[in-house]
């Protein structure tokens, strides 16, 4: 049945936001299929989302799949993948496993905003033109949409300092594994370390 429904342009302007979205006639209609499609792509966190999990709790779940990557001045933090998902995917019941406080770009998916307007940042998102929306569902993936574009710029500021707090806590974590240790398994550690050398 969505195939059969003509897709919207790739690029769209919306001419309307914030408080007048009431009175317009949606030109963007989405109901996620939950087709994990999206979750094979990478997902930039954001500085809200790890504020975010830290006020709930989530960051204790999924800390350590927490990646670093893209270059030294311009660190992207992200998730780590398995069998070309996102880790956070399910891929027995196919849902995510943070999806109460998933990260604000898949809170958007598939809508951006870029400080002007909205547009699609993914045409073939099998849940777009699908049934109806609801106008509170609407503004609510436009507010996440917009709040991913003005994290941006504040991500790129601190992502440097959290880089080197969570290489300070993996270093920490090393250490505390390397102290429970027993003294024979820091003696064969050492041997392999050293053969590594
Ligand atoms: S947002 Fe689109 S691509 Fe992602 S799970 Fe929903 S329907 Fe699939
Ligand atoms: S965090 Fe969840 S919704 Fe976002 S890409 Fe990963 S599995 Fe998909």
């Amino acid at each position: 049945m969505a195939n059969s429904v003509s897709k919207p342009p790739l690029m769209y302007r919306s001419k309307y936001s914030g408080d007048n979205m009431q009175s317009e006639k949606p030109k963007f209609i989405f109901n996620c299929q939950k087709c994990g499609q999206c979750c094979e792509k990478d997902v930039e966190v954001l500085f809200c989302d790890i504020e975010k999990w830290s006020r709930d709790g989530t960051i204790y779940q999924i800390f350590e799949d927490l990646v670093i990557s893209g270059q030294p001045h311009s660190p992207v933090i992200g998730f780590e993948r398995a069998d070309g998902k996102c880790k956070m995917f399910n891929p027995e019941s196919k849902e995510c496993k943070i999806y109460h406080s998933r990260p604000i770009a898949c809170q958007a998916y598939p809508l951006k905003y870029d400080g002007n307007g909205f547009f699609l940042r993914d045409s073939d998102c099998p849940g777009l033109n699908v049934g109806e929306m609801s106008h509170e569902s609407l503004v609510d993936i436009r507010k996440a949409a917009m709040q991913e574009h003005e994290d941006k710029n504040r991500t790129a500021a601190v992502l440097p300092a959290l880089q080197a707090l969570l290489l300070k806590d993996m270093a920490k974590k090393s250490e505390e594994a390397f102290s429970k240790l027993t003294d024979d398994e820091k003696a064969k550690l050492e041997e392999i370390l050293k053969k590594e050398n």
